[in-house]
Protein backbone atom coordinates (compact mmCIF):
# COMPACT_ATOMS: atom_id res chain seq x y z
CA UNK A 1 0.00 0.00 0.00
CA UNK A 2 1.30 3.26 -0.62
CA UNK A 3 1.77 6.36 1.80
CA UNK A 4 -1.23 8.34 -0.23
CA UNK A 5 -3.75 4.74 0.45
CA UNK A 6 -2.82 5.07 4.29
CA UNK A 7 -3.04 8.61 4.96
CA UNK A 8 -7.17 8.56 5.85
CA UNK A 9 -6.69 5.09 8.37
CA UNK A 10 -3.77 6.96 10.18
CA UNK A 11 -5.21 10.36 9.86
CA UNK A 12 -6.13 11.64 13.78
CA UNK A 13 -4.77 8.44 15.35
CA UNK A 14 -4.92 8.35 18.93
CA UNK A 15 -8.47 9.77 19.36
CA UNK A 16 -11.57 7.93 20.08
CA UNK A 17 -13.33 6.12 17.06
CA UNK A 18 -15.63 3.42 18.48
CA UNK A 19 -16.48 4.06 21.98
CA UNK A 20 -19.24 1.67 23.94
CA UNK A 21 -20.42 2.97 26.83
CA UNK A 22 -22.83 1.11 29.44
CA UNK A 23 -24.26 -1.10 26.97
CA UNK A 24 -26.80 -3.82 28.26
CA UNK A 25 -28.17 -6.30 25.81
CA UNK A 26 -30.64 -9.69 26.70
CA UNK A 27 -31.52 -12.03 25.11
CA UNK A 28 -34.12 -12.79 26.50
CA UNK A 29 -33.49 -13.71 30.18
CA UNK A 30 -29.97 -14.10 29.17
CA UNK A 31 -27.69 -11.02 30.55
CA UNK A 32 -25.60 -11.36 27.01
CA UNK A 33 -23.51 -8.06 27.23
CA UNK A 34 -23.10 -6.49 31.12
CA UNK A 35 -22.20 -2.56 31.07
CA UNK A 36 -19.50 -2.77 28.97
CA UNK A 37 -17.38 0.43 28.45
CA UNK A 38 -15.26 0.58 25.76
CA UNK A 39 -12.82 3.04 23.76
CA UNK A 40 -11.20 2.04 20.84
CA UNK A 41 -9.23 4.63 19.37
CA UNK A 42 -7.95 5.49 15.65
CA UNK A 43 -5.52 2.57 14.16
CA UNK A 44 -5.87 0.37 17.36
CA UNK A 45 -5.44 -3.05 17.23
CA UNK A 46 -7.65 -4.30 20.04
CA UNK A 47 -7.86 -8.44 20.60
CA UNK A 48 -10.99 -9.46 22.62
CA UNK A 49 -10.90 -12.93 23.90
CA UNK A 50 -12.61 -15.05 26.43
CA UNK A 51 -14.94 -18.42 26.81
CA UNK A 52 -16.99 -19.24 24.71
CA UNK A 53 -20.03 -18.23 25.03
CA UNK A 54 -18.76 -14.92 26.99
CA UNK A 55 -20.26 -12.27 24.51
CA UNK A 56 -17.39 -11.68 22.31
CA UNK A 57 -19.59 -12.23 18.78
CA UNK A 58 -22.26 -10.72 20.10
CA UNK A 59 -20.26 -7.62 20.87
CA UNK A 60 -18.67 -7.35 17.47
CA UNK A 61 -22.71 -7.47 16.38
CA UNK A 62 -23.75 -4.78 18.24
CA UNK A 63 -20.67 -2.28 16.85
CA UNK A 64 -22.18 -3.13 13.08
CA UNK A 65 -25.38 -3.22 14.18
CA UNK A 66 -26.46 -6.44 13.41
CA UNK A 67 -27.66 -6.56 17.14
CA UNK A 68 -29.38 -3.80 18.53
CA UNK A 69 -28.73 -2.84 22.33
CA UNK A 70 -30.83 -2.58 25.57
CA UNK A 71 -29.52 0.00 27.12
CA UNK A 72 -25.99 2.58 26.54
CA UNK A 73 -24.61 4.31 23.62
CA UNK A 74 -22.14 3.26 20.99
CA UNK A 75 -20.98 5.82 18.81
CA UNK A 76 -18.55 5.86 15.62
CA UNK A 77 -16.64 8.84 15.08
CA UNK A 78 -18.36 10.44 17.52
CA UNK A 79 -21.45 9.93 16.23
CA UNK A 80 -24.90 7.25 17.34
CA UNK A 81 -24.92 4.42 15.46
CA UNK A 82 -27.89 5.06 12.74
CA UNK A 83 -30.96 3.04 13.59
CA UNK A 84 -32.40 2.18 9.99
CA UNK A 85 -32.37 2.81 5.97
CA UNK A 86 -29.16 4.34 4.06
CA UNK A 87 -27.91 5.68 7.11
CA UNK A 88 -27.60 1.75 8.18
CA UNK A 89 -26.59 0.82 5.19
CA UNK A 90 -23.71 3.42 5.13
CA UNK A 91 -22.62 2.22 8.98
CA UNK A 92 -22.23 -0.79 7.58
CA UNK A 93 -20.19 -0.54 4.81
CA UNK A 94 -17.79 2.06 7.54
CA UNK A 95 -17.53 -0.99 10.16
CA UNK A 96 -16.26 -3.80 7.91
CA UNK A 97 -16.92 -6.95 9.30
CA UNK A 98 -15.22 -10.53 9.13
CA UNK A 99 -16.60 -13.79 10.42
CA UNK A 100 -15.29 -17.34 10.86
CA UNK A 101 -17.13 -18.66 7.73
CA UNK A 102 -16.39 -16.43 4.47
CA UNK A 103 -19.73 -15.57 3.76
CA UNK A 104 -18.67 -14.58 -0.11
CA UNK A 105 -21.41 -14.61 -2.47
CA UNK A 106 -21.03 -17.92 -4.08
CA UNK A 107 -22.34 -17.26 -7.47
CA UNK A 108 -20.31 -13.97 -8.12
CA UNK A 109 -16.51 -14.30 -8.91
CA UNK A 110 -14.12 -13.11 -7.36
CA UNK A 111 -13.64 -9.51 -8.49
CA UNK A 112 -17.63 -9.36 -8.32
CA UNK A 113 -17.53 -10.20 -4.65
CA UNK A 114 -15.23 -7.13 -3.99
CA UNK A 115 -17.05 -4.74 -6.34
CA UNK A 116 -20.44 -5.53 -5.79
CA UNK A 117 -20.49 -3.05 -2.21
CA UNK A 118 -18.38 -0.40 -3.45
CA UNK A 119 -20.57 0.02 -6.76
CA UNK A 120 -23.95 -0.38 -5.14
CA UNK A 121 -23.93 0.87 -1.27
CA UNK A 122 -21.08 3.33 -2.27
CA UNK A 123 -21.88 4.90 -5.47
CA UNK A 124 -19.01 3.58 -7.09
CA UNK A 125 -18.11 3.24 -11.15
CA UNK A 126 -17.75 -0.13 -12.47
CA UNK A 127 -14.19 0.62 -13.61
CA UNK A 128 -12.79 2.71 -10.61
CA UNK A 129 -14.48 -0.14 -8.54
CA UNK A 130 -12.45 -3.29 -10.70
CA UNK A 131 -9.18 -1.21 -10.10
CA UNK A 132 -9.46 -0.84 -6.87
CA UNK A 133 -10.54 -4.55 -5.86
CA UNK A 134 -7.88 -5.53 -8.53
CA UNK A 135 -5.26 -3.84 -5.94
CA UNK A 136 -6.90 -5.30 -2.64
CA UNK A 137 -6.66 -8.85 -4.09
CA UNK A 138 -3.15 -8.49 -5.19
CA UNK A 139 -2.58 -6.65 -1.64
CA UNK A 140 -4.28 -10.03 0.17
CA UNK A 141 -2.13 -12.24 -2.27
CA UNK A 142 -5.43 -13.67 -4.38
CA UNK A 143 -5.10 -11.59 -7.45
CA UNK A 144 -4.65 -14.13 -9.74
CA UNK A 145 -7.72 -15.61 -8.51
CA UNK A 146 -10.29 -12.58 -9.88
CA UNK A 147 -12.28 -14.64 -12.63
CA UNK A 148 -12.94 -17.72 -10.35
CA UNK A 149 -15.33 -19.05 -7.75
CA UNK A 150 -15.63 -19.03 -4.01
CA UNK A 151 -16.01 -22.39 -4.25
CA UNK A 152 -12.68 -22.38 -6.00
CA UNK A 153 -10.98 -21.41 -3.89
CA UNK A 154 -9.42 -22.41 -0.91
CA UNK A 155 -10.52 -21.67 2.50
CA UNK A 156 -7.61 -19.41 3.59
CA UNK A 157 -8.03 -17.59 0.29
CA UNK A 158 -11.83 -17.56 0.24
CA UNK A 159 -11.00 -15.38 3.86
CA UNK A 160 -8.29 -13.20 2.29
CA UNK A 161 -11.08 -12.35 -0.23
CA UNK A 162 -13.52 -11.58 2.48
CA UNK A 163 -10.94 -9.25 3.60
CA UNK A 164 -10.70 -7.48 0.57
CA UNK A 165 -14.08 -7.24 -0.09
CA UNK A 166 -14.81 -5.43 3.22
CA UNK A 167 -11.69 -3.23 3.11
CA UNK A 168 -13.27 -1.93 -0.70
CA UNK A 169 -15.57 -0.36 1.28
CA UNK A 170 -13.09 1.82 2.91
CA UNK A 171 -14.67 1.29 6.60
CA UNK A 172 -12.95 3.27 9.66
CA UNK A 173 -12.61 -0.15 11.67
CA UNK A 174 -12.21 -3.44 10.48
CA UNK A 175 -14.15 -6.48 13.21
CA UNK A 176 -12.64 -10.03 12.87
CA UNK A 177 -14.97 -12.71 14.57
CA UNK A 178 -12.56 -15.55 14.56
CA UNK A 179 -11.36 -15.26 11.31
CA UNK A 180 -9.27 -18.27 11.53
CA UNK A 181 -11.22 -20.62 13.23
CA UNK A 182 -12.91 -21.99 10.53
CA UNK A 183 -9.36 -23.02 8.36
CA UNK A 184 -7.10 -26.22 8.22
CA UNK A 185 -3.69 -24.99 10.37
CA UNK A 186 -1.68 -24.79 6.93
CA UNK A 187 -3.87 -21.68 5.93
CA UNK A 188 -4.50 -19.71 9.21
CA UNK A 189 -1.00 -17.73 8.78
CA UNK A 190 -1.38 -16.63 5.79
CA UNK A 191 -4.75 -14.83 6.87
CA UNK A 192 -3.04 -13.91 9.97
CA UNK A 193 -0.58 -12.34 7.81
CA UNK A 194 -2.80 -10.11 5.81
CA UNK A 195 -4.05 -8.90 9.39
CA UNK A 196 -0.79 -7.84 11.06
CA UNK A 197 0.14 -6.01 7.23
CA UNK A 198 -3.27 -4.18 7.91
CA UNK A 199 -2.79 -3.71 11.50
CA UNK A 200 0.51 -2.28 10.38
CA UNK A 201 -1.05 -0.05 8.37
CA UNK A 202 -2.93 1.95 10.28
CA UNK A 203 -6.34 0.09 10.61
CA UNK A 204 -8.43 0.21 13.42
CA UNK A 205 -9.16 -3.42 14.49
CA UNK A 206 -11.49 -5.06 16.99
CA UNK A 207 -10.24 -8.96 16.57
CA UNK A 208 -11.98 -11.78 18.34
CA UNK A 209 -9.21 -14.94 18.40
CA UNK A 210 -7.71 -17.77 20.01
CA UNK A 211 -4.75 -16.73 17.93
CA UNK A 212 -2.26 -15.68 21.10
CA UNK A 213 0.66 -15.30 18.40
CA UNK A 214 -1.57 -12.67 16.70
CA UNK A 215 -2.17 -10.81 20.12
CA UNK A 216 1.05 -10.48 21.11
CA UNK A 217 2.64 -9.74 17.68
CA UNK A 218 -0.47 -6.84 16.87
CA UNK A 219 -2.59 -6.39 19.70
CA UNK A 220 -1.96 -3.01 21.03
CA UNK A 221 -4.13 -4.13 23.96
CA UNK A 222 -6.29 -7.36 24.86
CA UNK A 223 -9.91 -7.23 26.24
CA UNK A 224 -10.79 -10.31 28.19
CA UNK A 225 -14.16 -11.22 28.75
CA UNK A 226 -16.60 -14.09 30.74
CA UNK A 227 -20.17 -14.06 31.35
CA UNK A 228 -21.18 -11.31 29.18
CA UNK A 229 -18.43 -8.48 30.94
CA UNK A 230 -14.93 -7.42 30.27
CA UNK A 231 -13.13 -8.71 32.90
CA UNK A 232 -9.78 -6.98 32.29
CA UNK A 233 -8.04 -5.28 29.86
CA UNK A 234 -4.36 -4.51 29.17
CA UNK A 235 -1.24 -5.04 26.94
CA UNK A 236 -0.77 -7.83 25.87
CA UNK A 237 2.86 -8.59 27.65
CA UNK A 238 1.12 -7.87 30.79
CA UNK A 239 -2.12 -9.71 29.79
CA UNK A 240 -0.17 -12.82 29.26
CA UNK A 241 1.75 -12.89 31.72
CA UNK A 242 0.50 -11.38 34.39
CA UNK A 243 -3.25 -12.01 34.16
CA UNK A 244 -5.29 -10.31 37.26
CA UNK A 245 -8.24 -12.11 37.21
CA UNK A 246 -8.85 -15.91 38.23
CA UNK A 247 -11.43 -16.75 34.95
CA UNK A 248 -8.47 -15.03 32.81
CA UNK A 249 -6.04 -17.43 34.73
CA UNK A 250 -8.11 -20.44 34.05
CA UNK A 251 -9.04 -19.70 30.94
CA UNK A 252 -4.90 -18.63 29.72
CA UNK A 253 -4.72 -22.11 31.68
CA UNK A 254 -6.75 -23.58 29.38
CA UNK A 255 -5.77 -22.50 26.20
CA UNK A 256 -1.84 -21.86 26.30
P1 LIG B 1 -18.98 -15.85 22.11
O1 LIG B 1 -18.85 -15.22 20.77
O2 LIG B 1 -18.10 -15.26 23.15
O3 LIG B 1 -18.83 -17.34 22.07
P2 LIG B 1 -21.74 -15.02 21.84
O4 LIG B 1 -21.69 -13.54 21.79
O5 LIG B 1 -21.94 -15.74 20.57
O6 LIG B 1 -20.47 -15.57 22.64
O7 LIG B 1 -22.92 -15.44 22.81
C1 LIG B 1 -23.08 -14.93 24.12
C2 LIG B 1 -24.28 -15.58 24.74
O8 LIG B 1 -25.45 -15.11 24.07
C3 LIG B 1 -24.29 -17.10 24.60
O9 LIG B 1 -24.87 -17.64 25.77
C4 LIG B 1 -25.18 -17.32 23.40
O10 LIG B 1 -25.82 -18.57 23.47
C5 LIG B 1 -26.18 -16.20 23.52
N1 LIG B 1 -26.71 -15.75 22.23
C6 LIG B 1 -25.99 -15.22 21.22
N2 LIG B 1 -26.79 -14.86 20.20
C7 LIG B 1 -28.05 -15.17 20.57
C8 LIG B 1 -29.34 -15.04 19.96
N3 LIG B 1 -29.47 -14.50 18.76
N4 LIG B 1 -30.41 -15.47 20.66
C9 LIG B 1 -30.27 -15.99 21.89
N5 LIG B 1 -29.10 -16.14 22.53
C10 LIG B 1 -28.00 -15.74 21.88
MG1 LIG C 1 -18.34 -16.05 18.94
Amino acid sequence: MTAQEAAPVSAGRGEPLVVLSGVQKHFGQLHALKDIELTVKRGEVVVVIGPSGSGKSTLCRTINRLETIDEGTITLDGKDLPQEGKALAALRAEVGMVFQSFNLFAHKTILENVTLGPVKVRGVGKADAEKRARELLDRVGVGHQAAKYPAQLSGGQQQRVAIARALAMEPKVMLFDEPTSALDPEMIKEVLDVMVDLAQQGMTMIVVTHEMGFARTAADRVVFMADGAIVEENTPEEFFTHPSSDRAKDFLGKIL
